[in-house]
């Protein structure tokens, strides 16, 4: 594992679960309960062996993610970001593999550009700002997107998408996959 946290693992929601399709609240309260909602954020990706976690994967809809991530430098980002916003993205793009931990399947090549840029608050309120290059740009914008309710497979052609959906099956760590039937999960 290569990081610790004092929070408690929570179960990751996977695809076709409303809450990850949905756009996110603002956080407004900068309380204790946030503060715990974040360690057990950390614990949760670190136990799912991610680099970014969004609140809706743990079935909170609220505007919040956790991040461990390297950049192009090799240089590693740990923080959390609160009511994340992209507010510049800078190319060349870059056409990589990307995978989420809501969607247990295969990866599937996607283009991101090479850095972003995203604004948010840190859990005391105040105003931040993370730049990010290659695999941390891809994170930023990845977790960014998740609290608007967007996903990596939503992307991806429709070809490409059934092809990840077909393929999920649960992580060992997690829970059962929920019954949804993948006609559904292109559909919707
Ligand atoms: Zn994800």
């Amino acid at each position: 594992m290569r990081g610790d946290s004092p929070g408690q693992a929570r179960p990751v929601v996977v695809v076709g679960d409303p809450v990850l399709h949905n756009p996110t609240e603002p956080v407004t309260a900068f309380d204790d309960e946030l503060a715990g909602l974040l360690e057990d954020m950390f614990a949760t990706m670190y136990v799912a062996e991610g680099v970014g976690l969004a609140a809706t994967q743990v079935g909170v809809s609220r505007s919040v993610f956790v991040y461990d991530c390297h950049d192009d430098d090799d240089v590693r980002h740990k923080g959390h970001l609160i009511n994340p916003r992209i507010v510049a993205t800078a190319g060349p793009e870059q056409r990589i593999e990307e995978g989420c931990l809501s969607v247990p399947g295969p990866y599937a090549t996607l283009g991101r550009p090479f850095s972003a840029t995203v604004s948010g608050q840190d859990k005391q309120g105040n105003p931040i700002e993370v730049t990010g290059t290659g695999l941390f740009a891809r994170c930023l914008l990845h977790e960014t997107e998740h609290l608007a309710g967007t996903l990596y497979i939503d992307h991806l052609n429709r070809r490409k998408r059934s092809r990840v959906l077909q393929a999920i099956e649960p992580f060992p760590w997690n829970g059962p996959l929920p019954q949804v039937s993948t006609s559904e999960l292109i559909d919707g």
